[in-house]
């Protein structure tokens, strides 16, 4: 893969980012970059054809699946009143009715205000590593000099 900053050919060993855009960088355009992961390549077995590949890590966050019940509990646990849990974190009582019915996905931040008033885990923070081939995308800028560079893959 070439560094899309100074093109480097083959030269690009880093995914960074700059002002959000995100790129495939050399080592030497990387420096002061914020990296965020790394080029690699996956070879077919069967092939051996080579593909060049971006990996990197993606932080997601997700509110666990039976919260309703996780805040009902907790609260019963501590005989809130839901009126004066909503008035303690500072949210409407309908609200967070609706959340412990499930009818309503509570915000991260509102799952936030939660965990830390009734001590349970409400938000999952997990790191998943992303890896995507970069010929998907370039197909889209296509361009007479991509025709040029094809032969050299
Ligand atoms: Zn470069």
């Amino acid at each position: 893969m070439d560094c899309e900053i100074c093109g480097r050919k083959d030269g690009a060993m880093f995914y960074i980012s700059i002002e959000g855009a995100r790129m495939s960088a050399c080592g030497n355009c990387s420096r002061g970059a914020q990296i965020i992961g790394k080029i690699g390549s996956v070879i077919d077995e069967r092939t051996k054809v080579s593909t060049p590949t971006i990996e990197f890590k993606e932080k997601e966050t997700e509110i666990v699946d039976n919260y309703g019940k996780i805040i009902k509990d907790a609260r019963m646990h501590r005989m809130l009143e839901l009126k004066d849990l909503a008035k303690q974190i500072n949210e409407n009582e309908a609200y967070l009715k609706h959340i412990e019915n499930e009818k309503i996905m509570p915000t991260i931040k509102t799952a936030k205000k939660l965990e830390k008033e009734l001590g349970i885990k409400l938000v999952n923070e997990s790191t998943v590593i992303v890896s995507e081939t970069n010929t998907i995308t370039k197909k889209e800028n296509f361009s007479l000099q991509d025709t040029m560079e094809k032969d050299d893959e």
